[in-house]
């Protein structure tokens, strides 16, 4: 399959079917992993935004700050001003007005391509390309935590980056109870239609199960894509993570958390 680097064709994206790399991807959980073990007495619920859609703050993470809550932002640099399929994306001010106000700003890869493809030695570069544009436009606080973009991961993606980031996330949806691979943290989709169903059956699920349960959404519009929610149903998912009870911080914050409950 060749590699399409271009911003503008970076959503849409369709992963390898060839057999080989169907197989692939089912071991990749397996490999490489950085296991936390932890025990919560109470859940806690990470939001996420990935790339992102400038949607997202207005409907989105000032949601969040009304309940006393904050994010964590995968920013892919080079999306900076494009509009694509997820709307406007965020503009190079977003970063610190963000950051001032207590959300987190986390790494994706520069111009979100799928990461499978690169050499070591290019992949290294990719991120470092990043965090220094990240850095120009103005993000001040530790750039520790990580996306794959599109969820595209491998062995050698999760073994060089370990050493990069405290966590690298995917978007297998579940919860981590009781475990969690830093390498491969997992995470729902806030996406409209039927994912959005089982997510909320994840989110009930922590009333019984207390666990970590990470969320990721694109765009939040009245017309979403189909990686975005409308803003009715981000304020859904709100109220049901509310009813858990449960504690709602950013990626870099929960990680700490989870760590100070640590079990081995
Ligand atoms: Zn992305």
């Amino acid at each position: 399959m060749p590699l399409d680097l271009t911003l503008k064709n970076a959503h849409p994206y369709e992963p390898s079917k060839s057999l080989v790399a169907k197989i692939a991807r089912r071991l990749v959980p397996f490999q490489e992993r950085r296991d936390v073990r932890f025990k919560l007495d109470k859940p806690v619920v990470s939001f996420t935004f990935d790339d992102f859609p400038r949607s997202a703050i207005e409907n989105g993470s000032d949601l969040l700050e009304k309940q006393g809550w904050n994010a964590t932002f995968y920013v892919a640099a080079g999306l900076r001003d494009v509009f694509n399929h997820h709307g406007q994306q965020f503009a190079a001010e977003d970063l610190p007005a963000l950051e001032a106000r207590g959300h987190e700003i986390a790494g994706h890869s520069f111009g979100h391509i799928d990461l499978t493809y690169l050499s070591q030695t290019a992949l290294i570069a990719e991120i470092n390309r990043n965090k220094k544009a990240l850095r120009a436009m103005g993000v001040n606080g530790p750039i520790d935590n990580f996306a794959y973009p599109f969820g595209a991961v491998s062995a050698l993606l999760k073994k060089t980056l370990a050493g990069q980031f405290k966590t690298l996330r995917g978007i297998t949806p579940a919860t981590h109870v009781n475990k969690a691979d830093l390498n491969g943290l997992k995470s729902a989709p806030v996406f409209s239609g039927a994912k959005l169903d089982h997510t909320m059956t994840l989110i009930e699920g922590l009333k019984s199960q207390p666990g970590w349960l990470t969320l990721f959404a694109h765009d939040i519009r009245d017309t979403p894509s189909e990686w975005g929610c409308t803003p009715e149903e981000f304020t859904a998912i709100i109220e049901a993570v509310k009813n858990t009870g449960a504690l709602v911080l950013p990626i870099q914050s929960a990680i700490q958390h989870v760590e100070s409950n640590r079990v081995d």
